[in-house]
């Protein structure tokens, strides 16, 4: 089908033209644009359940589900409830409060190698402030990151491979300064030797290594066998932190997120973790946390200062806090069973299509690749047809199923999609099917 035109999505269309004057592209999170895709985004009106209702009053079955957090299904009634406690007791104040203990606690309690945490308003915040704590631990100043991972718009973390292993990398973004670009070694993902190298060469410059615990922001790309026992194996050896980001796959994976699916390790465990998405259940709160001497520098005990106005905040915990008391074992079972009944019936139609396609898991968090053969780095997932996936993108859209508008994002499902959600968008796949192999 054609790009979707604003006269498909005129209300939409209208606030897009609107919010154009008064916010850059008219978005406040690029990737929300469609520029990868084309076409009008849809400006939401409401969601409840699985379900998105947009400016115009069309229906979608969300598959975006908020980039994470909405693990439990839009306005789930028992988080709903624990907001308008919260709030009717106050926005914020600017003191300590029970609802951001009881939200570390329930942390703790669920990551094992997690002692400590703190709690911040976005994933960036804490892998921003992980990185500090790392090189103040440490007294090192490098950082090494994977290619195709993102980690937020940390100026240190937006950086891409300069050439050869150990070269520090090159700015991504105008505006991030060269040096602080400078202070960062980009490698492929899923190659050790490339870490060992970079290692070898710079192994006492090195504060910390980050990775995503498993890789879902070039698609779904999970580690290699061993790859996360060598890179403790690695860190450990040369005295660096390693920095397991669990924003995404945090809480969703498992109750204790890809950790609980991939460790204990022999290696030891990762010395700081960083959590957002469903530990907010869909509110701006994020986390940071792991090992107890490390914490231990943050101000005010340490000498590492970090701080927020609205960190820990009491509506923002609750929610957090029901969301996860809310990921039952039947939760996990459900987004089992949405994700693969989902995912077969894409195989099926793509292969009945002619339309190469692969599928790659962490838990139940799954993305489709427009290619063959597995994907194991960012080179990798580059290498699909991006035009093959905006047209099945547009023909599910014109169908009434909201996917990620990039073919490098996981496709997120919720508890709360029902029977009648996942048939809704088995009945719309063959025609994108068809769509994705038709140019
Ligand atoms: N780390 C990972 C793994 C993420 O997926 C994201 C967001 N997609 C972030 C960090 C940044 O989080 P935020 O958008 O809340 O700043």
């Amino acid at each position: 089908p054609p790009v979707q035109t604003a006269s498909d999505a005129p209300a939409s269309a209208a606030l897009l033209a609107r919010a154009s004057e008064v916010i850059p592209g008219g978005v406040n999170s690029p990737v929300r644009a469609f520029r990868a895709v084309g076409g009008t985004p849809r400006f939401m009106a409401s969601g409840s359940g699985p379900w998105l209702t947009d400016a115009d009053g069309k229906r979608y079955v969300d598959l975006i589900c908020s980039w994470g957090p909405m693990i439990l299904g839009h306005a789930h009634p028992d988080v709903l409830a624990a907001v308008t406690e919260a709030a009717a007791k106050g926005f914020s104040f600017g003191t300590p409060s029970e609802n951001e203990v009881r939200l570390a606690e329930e942390i703790v309690a669920r990551v094992e190698p997690v002692e400590q945490v703190r709690l911040v308003n976005s994933g960036t915040e804490a892998t921003m402030s992980a990185i500090r704590l790392a090189r103040g631990f440490t007294g090192r100043d490098v950082v090494v990151k994977f290619a195709g991972c993102y980690h937020g718009h940390v100026d240190a973390l937006l950086a891409s491979a300069g050439s050869g292993v150990a070269t520090f990398a090159l700015p991504d973004s105008a505006g991030v300064p060269r040096s602080s670009a400078g202070e960062t070694i980009v490698l492929p993902y899923n190659d050790l030797p490339a870490l060992e190298a970079a290692f070898a060469e710079r192994g006492h410059e090195i504060a910390a290594v980050i990775t995503e615990a498993a890789a879902g922001n070039m698609g779904v790309v999970p580690p290699a066998p061993g790859f996360t026992e060598g890179l403790l194996r690695i860190t450990k050896a040369h005295g660096a932190l390693l920095v397991s980001d669990e924003v995404m796959t945090g809480f969703r994976c498992s109750p204790s997120g890809f950790y609980g699916l991939e460790g204990p390790y022999a290696a030891g465990a990762p010395d700081l973790f960083t959590f957002g998405k469903v530990m907010g259940g869909g509110f701006p709160t994020a986390a940071f946390g792991g090992r107890a001497d490390v914490m231990a520098l943050l101000a005010p005990q340490g000498p590492v200062y970090q701080a927020g106005t609205l960190s820990g905040n009491p509506v923002a915990s609750a929610a957090g806090l029901a969301t996860l008391q809310g990921c039952t074992p039947a939760v996990y079972e459900r987004l089992d069973v949405v994700s693969h009944a989902i995912a077969d019936a894409v195989a099926a139609e793509l292969s009945a299509a002619s339309v190469p396609h692969t599928i790659q898991w962490a838990g139940s968090m799954f993305s489709v690749f427009f290619r063959d053969g597995a994907v194991s780095s960012y080179d990798d997932a580059k290498d699909q047809d991006t035009s093959a996936f905006r047209r099945f993108f547009h023909s599910m859209l014109s169908q009434g199923v909201h996917l990620p508008p990039s073919a490098f994002e996981s496709w997120f499902v919720s508890a709360s999609h029902d029977d009648e959600a996942v048939d809704h968008v088995i009945a719309a796949l063959p025609a994108a099917a068809r769509a994705a192999a038709t140019p």
